[in-house]
C-alpha cells in the first residue's frame, strides 16, 4: 500500500469504530463487502433511521461497481428517493491550499451549531489520474468528524469524473433520506470536475485568496460565471487590506455578467476559516439565497434542468461506451485512423461510416 493510500485510509468516515475499521481503504472496504451477505431491507431501515454506517455502506456498494450489486443499489436508491431531495446542496471549490477542508469544517460546526445535519462529500477527478487523491491525502476536518451530526466521506476513487459523478449523486441521494439537511460538495477545480458539482448543486461557492491585485488572472474561464458566491478566505492578519481590494475587483467582474434568471446576484463575501470569522454570514447570504430561489420557484425547476440534464448525460455515457466497445467498431477503428492521417477520408464522412456499420449490428 502506498503511503498515499495509508493516509487517505485514515479519512474518517463516520462509522462507527465498533463497526467498521476507520484504516481501511476505498478498495478494502469493496473487498470486505464482497464478503458480506446484503440484507437490503434491513440496510434501507438502518439508512432511513440515520444510521452512518448503514449508510457508508450503501454508499461502498455504490462504489463497488460490481455488476452483482447493481440490483441491490437499484433497490436501495429506489426505496430512498421519496426521501430524498429535502436538503440543500451546496458545491464549493477552489484550488489546494485556499482553505476548503478548514472552511469546510467551520461552516459544517456553524450549521451543526443550528441543529442541521451536514453530510459531506467529494468529487476529486485526480484520483483517477494519480491514485492518490488531492482532497483525501491528508487528515481533514477532524474536529467536524467527531460530531455527531455530520457524516464524511472521501471521493470515490480510480474513476473516471462520470464515475465519480455518478456515485456522488446516488450517494447525495441517500445521505439525503438518512435525513441529511445541509449536503456539502467539494471539489478541486481540476478538468471538468467544477461543472460536475455545479450541475449537481443548487449553489455554487468558489473560494479564493486575496493575490497582488491580479486576482482574475489565471481563474478559469466560466468560473466565475458558475458562482452564486465568491468567498475571500484567509481574509485575516496582514491579508485583510488585500482581501477588501479583492472583493472589490471580483465584485467588478461579476457585474460585468448579465443578470441570473434566478433573481439572485452573486455575492463576494471576506472570511477566515481559520478564526471562524464571516462564516456566519456566508451562511446567512446562503440561506438568503435559498429563500429568494424557492419563493421565486427557481429552485425546484434548477433540479428538474439538472435531473433532465444527468438523464442526457447517462444516454451519452451509455451510447458511447456501447460504440467503443462494439466488436465491430473495435476491428474498424484502426483502418479507419489510418485513413484519416492519410487524408483519405474525412473525420465527418470516417464517423458517418462507423455510426452506420454500428447500426447494421
Ligand atoms: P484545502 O487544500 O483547500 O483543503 O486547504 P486547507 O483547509 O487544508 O488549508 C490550507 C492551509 O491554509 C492550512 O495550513 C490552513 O490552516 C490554512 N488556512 C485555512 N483557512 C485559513 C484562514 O482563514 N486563514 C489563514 N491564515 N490560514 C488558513
Amino acid at each position: 500500500m502506498s503511503s498515499k493510500e495509508t493516509n487517505k485510509s485514515a479519512l474518517p468516515e463516520n462509522e462507527s469504530a465498533t463497526s467498521t475499521n476507520l484504516s481501511q481503504t476505498s478498495a478494502e472496504r469493496i473487498k470486505a463487502l464482497r464478503r458480506q451477505k446484503i440484507d437490503v431491507e434491513d440496510l434501507i431501515q438502518k439508512i432511513l433511521d440515520g444510521n452512518k454506517t448503514a449508510l457508508s455502506r450503501a454508499i461502498t456498494l455504490i462504489e463497488s461497481q460490481q455488476k452483482k450489486h447493481n440490483s441491490n443499489i437499484k433497490t436501495i436508491i429506489k426505496s430512498c428517493l421519496p426521501h430524498a431531495n429535502k436538503s440543500i446542496r451546496i458545491g464549493i471549490t477552489g484550488v489546494p491550499g485556499v482553505g476548503k477542508s478548514t472552511f469546510i469544517e467551520s461552516f459544517g460546526l456553524q450549521l451543526i451549531s443550528e441543529g442541521k445535519k451536514v453530510a459531506v462529500l467529494a468529487v476529486d477527478p485526480t484520483s483517477s489520474i494519480t491514485r492518490g487523491s488531492i482532497l483525501g491525502d491528508k487528515t481533514r476536518m477532524e474536529k467536524l468528524v467527531l460530531e455527531q451530526n455530520a457524516f464524511i466521506r472521501p471521493t470515490a476513487s480510480g474513476e473516471s469524473l462520470g464515475g465519480v459523478a455518478r456515485k456522488t449523486r446516488e450517494s447525495i441521494l441517500l445521505c439525503e433520506a438518512a435525513g441529511y439537511d445541509v449536503i456539502l460538495v467539494e471539489t478541486v477545480g481540476v478538468g471538468q470536475s467544477e461543472t460536475a458539482v455545479h450541475s449537481m448543486t443548487d449553489f455554487f461557492l468558489l473560494l479564493k485568496l486575496a493575490g497582488a491585485g491580479d486576482e482574475l488572472q489565471g481563474i478559469k474561464r466560466g468560473i466565475i460565471e458558475m458562482a452564486d458566491a465568491i468567498v475571500i478566505n484567509k481574509a485575516d492578519g496582514e491579508n485583510i487590506k488585500a482581501a477588501k481590494n479583492a472583493k472589490v475587483e471580483f465584485n467588478r467582474a461579476l457585474h460585468m455578467y448579465p443578470a441570473k434568471q434566478n433573481g439572485w446576484s452573486p455575492k463576494v463575501k471576506l472570511a477566515s476559516a481559520l478564526k471562524n470569522e464571516g462564516i456566519d454570514k456566508v451562511w446567512s447570504m446562503i440561506s438568503k439565497y435559498f429563500e429568494t430561489t424557492k419563493n421565486n420557484g427557481y429552485f425546484e425547476q434548477k433540479r428538474i434542468d439538472q435531473n433532465k440534464f444527468w438523464l442526457k448525460q447517462s444516454i451519452e455515457d451509455a451510447l458511447k461506451k456501447n460504440f467503443y466497445q462494439n466488436e465491430t467498431i473495435k476491428k474498424a477503428l484502426p483502418e479507419i485512423f489510418r485513413k484519416i492521417e492519410a487524408n483519405e477520408t474525412t473525420p465527418f464522412e470516417a464517423a458517418e461510416y462507423l455510426l452506420d456499420l454500428l447500426n447494421q449490428n
